[in-house]
């Protein structure tokens, strides 16, 4: 991999920041046979200087680089290409004075054809730098809905998850090979610089060039592959395995299915939201589940076993006492949600008493000698007609009078 950090280009040369042009070729040609292929066959180590060497003298012996670099440092060279760095500067002439080849030309290529060329060579540019940086990609987040039964059991769910992902033909750049020049604009620098003039004070006012957004280049042949975005969308299937007794907000980690890293960096991970969809017959809190259940007053009243209270592996029979009251609830342990391993939350049953409707009339009558026995004092409308073959009741007065004597025994 090669170093990131670039050198001060003074410092590669060993000159000081003040060094006039004679002194910046004197340190050039000096370090540059030192270094010079042809001197150092096989030498990786002396290319990469060489590489540095001919950057450095490329910036500095061009007095308009060198002021921009002296005011920005290698920042300020950014928006620069490969030809706009090395395309002046004839170093063919240099080596010729020591008799060595023209180290361009030694490698098959001149200047003008293509800086993906220059980049390769000199590995200095830019855009080769961001090329290089191994980074991570980033991490997605998507939510999936999940039905109760599905986190009760546990399962696997595919997912097909459209996502984005660097070029692989541009590598994010958008641009195809050699379809990036500089912006005519701001020269490269990505800045437009104004100057005005007010009495005796200069605003000096830097703004954002607007044809290149500050990039310093320009697209000029689009990517094929991306249209120029430096993205491209793919779909996946995504297989995922959902816990027993997962929950709305629990977050399941996929690693390695998030975007593409780039360089060599890794992808980025997956993080799935879940939520568990309302169910219509359980009403989940935490690991516990809440389930209404009708039953008639007649139930309510007398207790006793309550067939048909829905549960998470099927039906259930609870067990209510005598005279159960409408919104009590029944905890029925160890029939909610997985908890831990072998352990679950409880089932709470929350009893519903009807009342029956449209009584006929012997229910009517059994209902009205319940009341006489409870010693109510019920009117006699409420017993329209003696129901046939029912046997006959205490009249209303007869029971009045029952209630007035019991009154007196007190
Ligand atoms: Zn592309
Ligand atoms: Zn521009």
């Amino acid at each position: 991999m090669e170093t990131l950090v670039k050198r001060d280009y003074y410092d590669v040369l060993g000159i000081d920041r003040n060094a006039d042009d004679s002194a910046i070729k004197q340190a050039y040609r000096r370090l540059a046979i030192k270094y010079h292929p042809d001197r150092n066959p096989g030498d990786k180590q002396a290319v990469e200087r060489m590489k540095e060497l001919n950057e450095a003298y490329a910036v500095l012996s061009d007095p308009q680089k060198r002021q921009r670099y002296d005011a920005y440092g290698h920042s300020g060279l950014q928006g620069y290409t490969a030809e706009d760095i090395f395309g002046g500067v004839d170093f063919g002439s240099i080596f010729r004075e020591f008799g060595l080849r023209n180290i361009f030309s030694d490698f098959g290529f001149g200047f003008g054809s293509g800086r993906s060329i220059f980049d390769d060579f000199f590995g200095s540019s830019a855009t080769r730098v961001k090329e290089l940086e191994s980074r991570k990609g980033v991490d997605l987040e998507c939510e999936l809905e999940i039905e109760l039964e599905e986190a009760f059991s546990g399962t696997e769910k595919k997912i097909n998850l459209p996502r984005t992902e660097v070029c692989p033909s541009c590598r994010g750049t958008g641009a195809a090979r050699g379809g990036i020049s500089t912006c005519k604009d701001c020269g490269g620098t990505g800045q437009i610089v104004r100057e005005q003039r007010s009495g005796y004070s200069v605003f000096r006012q830097i703004t954002t060039c607007r044809r290149c957004r500050g990039e310093g280049r320009m697209i000029t042949t689009p990517c094929h592959k991306c249209q120029g975005k430096g993205t491209i969308e793919i779909e996946r299937d995504i297989t995922v395995q959902i816990p027993k007794g997962a929950d709305t907000g629990h977050v399941i980690k996929v690693k390695g299915e998030g975007g593409a890293g780039s360089g060599r960096g890794e992808a980025g991970d997956l993080y799935i939201k879940l939520r568990i969809k309302e169910h219509p017959i359980f009403e989940r809190r935490k690991s516990d589940i809440y389930v209404k259940k009708e039953i008639t007053v007649i139930q309510a009243l007398l207790g006793g076993k309550v067939y048909g209270v829905p549960g998470l592996e099927g039906d259930i029979v609870i067990q209510i006492p005598e005279g159960t009251e409408d919104g009590t609830i029944i905890k029925v342990p160890g029939q909610g949600m997985p908890k831990f391993e072998d352990e679950r939350g409880d089932e709470h049953v929350v009893i519903k008493v009807t009342l029956p409707k449209n009584l006929n009339q012997e229910e009517r009558a059994l209902l009205y000698q319940f009341g006489r026995l409870r010693m109510l004092n019920l009117d006699p409308l409420y017993l329209c007609q003696p129901c046939p073959g029912f046997p006959e009741l205490p009249s209303p007065d007869k029971a009045n009078n029952q209630d007035k004597k019991k009154e007196k025994q007190k």
